[in-house]
């Protein structure tokens, strides 16, 4: 029996939820596998060793430091799930402007909190992490190939192509091309599309796609109506530090005028 568990670190549990919501593929994995850890969703677990160990959630505390590197040294493959663990998620999106002094006074009013807090984290800037299924929350799809995949010793594998390319599977016409902020051509795809067929721009809920051109987006931003700085806080909503390492690279002149 496979053993498989679900850890919750720093997040919403969205994507714990989305992976209870695969119950019709979970109850066919049932004599395959063993939920041996998924507090979410039993009152029996046992923290002990795993086949795999899916994470969310972003590294965010002391207590979620010490769980991830646990988790990590009693699991053959970990598996980030979810833009928080794959990129240190929505929470992290500032982590370049602003102290982690003026984020906690910001927040809770004051410094003296019971835990230790640090800027939220990537669960692959803390360890070893064997694949990434990103979004927010991930595709609920994509668990179950990843699980399928790996049940038969397989490299869960998703190309990593622009959103765009579902837009035109799906025949959406083109936001971009009505004035309406869209981050599809940077971004990876495999969630359908959900955003843009609803006529809401894409998001980069599920962070950078292969080869992403941050320069050709900034200035469609710009045609679309965002300020500069706008659209590089909106590039970095999701993306972490992904998009927060390529933006100080690419753009230093502007932020250091503009303070971005
Ligand atoms: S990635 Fe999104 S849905 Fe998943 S835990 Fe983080 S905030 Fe929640
Ligand atoms: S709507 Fe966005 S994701 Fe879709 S084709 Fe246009 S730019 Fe690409
Ligand atoms: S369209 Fe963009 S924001 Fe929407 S789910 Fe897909 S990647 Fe995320």
């Amino acid at each position: 029996m496979v053993k498989i568990g679900i850890m919750g670190l720093t997040g919403c549990s969205g994507c714990q939820c989305e992976i209870l919501n695969c119950e019709d593929a979970i109850y066919k994995l049932l004599g395959r596998v063993e939920f041996s850890y998924f507090p979410l969703a039993q009152d029996n677990n046992s923290f002990e060793e795993f086949d795999v160990l899916f994470v969310e959630g972003s590294v965010t505390t002391d207590l979620d430091e010490e769980k991830v590197k646990k988790g990590r040294e009693i699991s053959k493959i970990l598996v980030a799930v979810g833009s928080c663990a794959c990129y240190g998620g929505v929470q992290s999106q500032r982590n370049d402007e602003v102290s982690l002094e003026e984020m906690i006074k910001g927040v809770y009013g004051t410094t003296e909190l019971p835990v230790k807090i640090s800027k939220p984290r990537a669960v692959s800037e803390v360890v070893k992490v064997d694949y990434e299924l990103p979004g927010c929350p991930l595709d609920k799809r994509q668990f179950v190939y990843a699980v399928a995949f790996l049940l038969n010793g397989v490299k869960p594998f998703f190309p990593k192509i622009p959103v765009c390319h579902e837009c035109k599977l799906s025949e959406t016409e083109c936001l971009t091309l009505k004035g309406i902020p869209c981050q599809g051509p940077i971004s990876f795809s495999g969630c359908g599309a959900p955003c843009t067929s609803q006529g809401v721009g894409c998001q980069g809920c599920r962070g950078d796609c292969d080869f992403p051109n941050y320069n050709e987006m900034v200035s469609i931003l710009e045609r679309n109506g965002l300020k500069r700085e706008d659209a590089f806080k909106f590039i970095k909503v999701f993306r972490g530090k992904q998009a927060q390492d390529r933006i100080s690279k690419l753009f230093r002149g502007d932020l250091d005028e503009k303070g971005a």
